[in-house]
């Protein structure tokens, strides 16, 4: 039994010695607990994105305007600086050229934002 089932037992239980005062407070105490373990549950959720950002964080490695994974070595697979620092999403660069002079850039589907290679 958890605590929101102990609560309504014990409330059922006052119910029967027709005491509305002592009821009217184990239901206000109910929904006050409903309330933390919605908060608690947000908590638990809010910790595990920062540990799970933190745990990619250390993996990142910055270079020419993109982030790029340690082990990524020969640094193929970019990922947006933007979408990483402001919301903590790893999302995926395209990389492509430019059709009149050639130059190549990543692109960033998310954010629009895009950063010229080997600048
Ligand atoms: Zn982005």
């Amino acid at each position: 039994m958890n605590i929101v089932e102990r609560v309504k037992d014990i409330a059922d239980l006052v119910k029967k010695y027709n005491d509305q005062d002592l009821y009217e407070r184990i239901v206000a105490l109910r929904e006050q607990i409903l309330e933390l373990r919605e908060e608690n549950m947000s908590l638990r959720e809010n910790n595990e994105a920062l540990s799970n950002a933190a745990a990619i964080q250390k993996k990142l490695v910055h270079y020419e305007n993109n982030y790029f994974l340690k082990d990524d070595t020969e640094r193929k697979h970019p990922y947006c600086t933007f979408c990483w620092d402001y919301e903590h999403k790893l999302i995926s660069l395209q990389i492509t050229s430019r059709e009149n002079d050639g130059e190549i850039f990543t692109f960033c589907n998310i954010c629009h934002s895009r950063a010229v290679k080997g600048t």
